[in-house]
């Protein structure tokens, strides 16, 4: 029965990796609080044997020889576009190795996430994902892990936006006389986007075109979107909890905001796009934040100014 053998078991406490900084991967991610996520090179990663550095190999070809990229560029390549996803420092650690999973909701948006980055193909139509449910409960995690996997491991651009952010910078724009589409362009095009905290926003007329554009484009250009929300798909009925630290002052508004539905903060016309761009992901969770557990597996530890991998 025991035929596989954890290394741990073995007293092997590194993991067997060269590297134990950077466990092999050959970068290492910093994370400094409200600034973005951002990796650079290993120190173990800083002089390449194969090409000493120059970025190229001589390849023999025939008589000669022909210079090709050396396989130590991707590398570089790959951290480019994971410092410009713009993922926040809160996830900049998240994998889905570190995901922890209580309840069978997690465990199913776990393997819906991990199966979506690891067969995800640029040049492929993909299905999206959309994970609703409950603060706390893992959602913004599992986004970072996927755009880890798919920017550091795969070398697929993605960008990430909370939307309500992201309607703060077009209304920027309009104020130096840039149009929305300035702003909405990189986001159009981007390989992977992933916008978070969805239904935030007040839900006006102007919010709903913005998003509405946003992703019409996108789904026409075929491209994959993911979104995570708070509201569910589903109205329900939000109990009194007393351990639940209430604002007086919007304590009752707060309630009936997190009580409403999807649809009624993002309209129909959006959420039957949603439908058709992705695959629906429930995640409810007991409050991890709330309850102080649990916090660095979630990835919402908050040390400041760290290097990890
Ligand atoms: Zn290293
Ligand atoms: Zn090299």
């Amino acid at each position: 029965m025991a035929s596989v053998v954890d290394r741990g078991m073995l007293g092997d406490a590194d993991g067997g990796f060269a590297c134990k900084r950077c466990r092999d991967a050959g970068y290492r991610v910093l994370k400094v609080k409200g600034q973005p996520a951002h990796a650079r090179r290993c120190d173990c990663q800083s002089f390449c044997s194969r090409c000493g550095g120059s970025g190229y190999v001589l390849i023999p070809s025939g008589t000669s020889a022909i210079a090709q990229s050396c396989a130590c560029r991707h590398l570089d390549q790959r951290i480019r576009l994971f410092n410009e996803s713009s993922l926040p420092a809160t996830v900049a650690r998240a994998s889905f190795e570190n995901f922890k999973t209580f309840d069978p909701d997690q465990i199913a948006a776990k393997s819906a996430a991990e199966e979506f980055a690891k067969r995800f193909r640029a040049e492929r139509d993909t299905r999206g994902l959309l994970f609703y449910g409950t603060p706390g409960s893992g959602k913004t995690h599992l986004l970072g892990a996927v755009v880890k996997h798919l920017t550091l491991e795969k070398g697929i651009g993605c960008r990430y936006v909370e939307f309500m952010l992201l309607l703060s910078d077009i209304r920027a724009g309009f104020a130096s006389n840039r149009g929305h589409l300035d702003i909405l362009r990189p986001l159009v095009q981007v390989p992977v986007l992933v916008i978070d905290e969805l239904g935030k926003e007040r839900g006006t007329e102007w919010e709903r075109s913005m998003l509405d554009e946003l992703i019409s484009r996108r789904y026409n250009a075929g491209l994959t979107t993911l979104f995570a929300t708070n509201y569910f798909l589903e109205a329900r009925k939000i109990a009194d909890d007393p351990r639940r630290p209430v604002d007086t002052r919007s304590g009752q508004f707060q309630r009936e905001a997190e009580s409403m539905t999807l649809l009624q903060r993002v309209g129909d016309r959006i959420l039957s796009r949603l439908n058709e761009m992705c695959t629906l992901c429930r995640l409810e969770a007991r409050d991890f934040r709330a309850l102080g557990i649990a916090g660095r597996g979630l990835g919402l530890d908050s040390a400041d100014d760290e290097w990890d991998g």
